[in-house]
């Protein structure tokens, strides 16, 4: 199966758990009602620039905020700059990223995962993208200003959907993350609980917290919280002195293993793993191979975790950017690596990527 191919089908299959997780509840089920016929045009039109010789992901990451209210250890966000650093143009405004989000509908993209910074502090362009019923958008979430407000307009518009950060438990996430922000975080979970909506858990895993994180007990504990989506993704050291906390090829290995047993053992949650689904589709699935990343100025970035842009999607349109000689040096650079069995392709090359990039 080719790329085009295994992505449709990782589609499906998200949208065929998704009807498991909202089976009896009716606020879910009017959303999917209205959501799933959208998200399948949107297929057929991937499946028709395809056939032109487009080839357009059905995801992209789009980080719409460049601030954030906490400093994090190891934030690859801002260590790549994305977040708190100096870009050379100002921040999309709320209008262009709308217009970003309308390109993105045109082509049949399915799935905009908001990121930042901290992306709740652009009301703005949550506001914007609410608005967009034919796609969905995880919103990568520190879960902290999660507040009422933003609770009712998530409740309304179900294709906005909650992805709070943590790092395991209380200890892991307090550590990382700052003292007190398991228990807040803890409250928000319970809020959308009460509310019955789908949210979801990103967690990043490193040497330190992968027998946490993937011990039976976690993802119980969450699925009981009522988590319907949960994101493992391995660290990649991209601060000085973090290298330890990447994971060993052992540590890869189980990771893979028991991520294979959740998905059996929870049917109605959405499981995703980063490297291990990359490994799985056939490799790294950055520079519109599976997505790529806006940053909060509009820079059209392979991945964040390869922050270099020759676009802007300001001035290039979006189907150009997917079709430029940047980004198809760039797929093919990350293609020749054989072995994606951990770590990030594009991060370990960067000096190839920038000597594409012509710096
Ligand atoms: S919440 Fe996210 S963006 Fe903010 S500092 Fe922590 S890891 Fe970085
Ligand atoms: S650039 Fe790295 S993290 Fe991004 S998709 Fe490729 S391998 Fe994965």
């Amino acid at each position: 199966m080719n790329i085009h191919a295994l992505l449709k089908e990782g589609t499906f299959d998200i949208m065929k758990t998704l009807g498991r997780f909202y089976l009896n509840n009716k606020r879910g089920l009017a959303f999917l009602a209205s959501t799933l016929p959208q998200i399948k045009a949107g297929i057929s039109r991937r499946d028709a620039h395809e056939q032109d010789g487009l080839h357009v992901p059905p995801f992209l990451i789009a980080s719409i905020a460049s601030q954030c209210n906490l400093f994090c250890s190891g934030c690859y966000a801002r260590c790549g700059g994305a977040c708190g650093g100096q870009s050379s143009r100002p921040d999309l405004t709320a209008d262009e990223w709308r217009s970003v989000f309308d390109e993105a509908s045109g082509l049949g993209v399915s799935f905009i995962l908001l990121a930042g910074g901290e992306p709740l502090l652009r009301r703005d362009v949550i506001e914007a993208a609410a608005s967009f019923t034919n796609m969905i958008f995880p919103v990568f979430t520190n879960g902290l200003l999660l507040d009422d407000e933003y609770l009712e307009l998530f409740d309304k518009h179900r294709n906005m959907v909650p992805v709070l950060s943590i790092e395991g438990g209380k200890a892991e996430t307090d550590a990382r993350r700052g003292e007190g922000v398991h228990d807040r975080v803890s409250g928000v979970m319970e809020r959308l609980m009460q509310r019955k909506m789908l949210f979801g858990v990103s967690v990043t895993v490193t040497a330190e917290n992968i027998e946490i994180v993937m011990a039976e007990k976690f993802t119980d504990d969450l699925s009981q919280k009522g988590c319907g989506l949960i994101v493992f993704t391995e660290y990649v050291p991209t601060e000085a002195d973090t290298e330890h906390l990447a994971l060993s090829a052992d540590g890869i290995g189980s990771m893979n293993t028991t991520v294979d047993s959740l998905r059996a053992r929870l049917p109605d949650t959405i499981i995703l793993s980063f490297p291990g689904d990359e490994a799985a589709l056939g490799g790294c699935l950055a520079s519109g191979r599976g997505f790529f990343h806006i940053s909060p100025s509009g820079g059209a970035e392979p991945c964040p975790f390869s922050p270099h842009a020759k676009h802007n999607v300001r001035e290039t349109p979006m189907a150009q950017i997917l079709k430029s000689r940047y980004f198809a040096e760039l797929r093919t650079l990350a293609a020749a690596e054989e072995d994606h069995s951990g770590g990030c392709v594009l991060f370990r090359k960067e000096k190839e990527v920038l000597a594409i990039l012509g710096v």
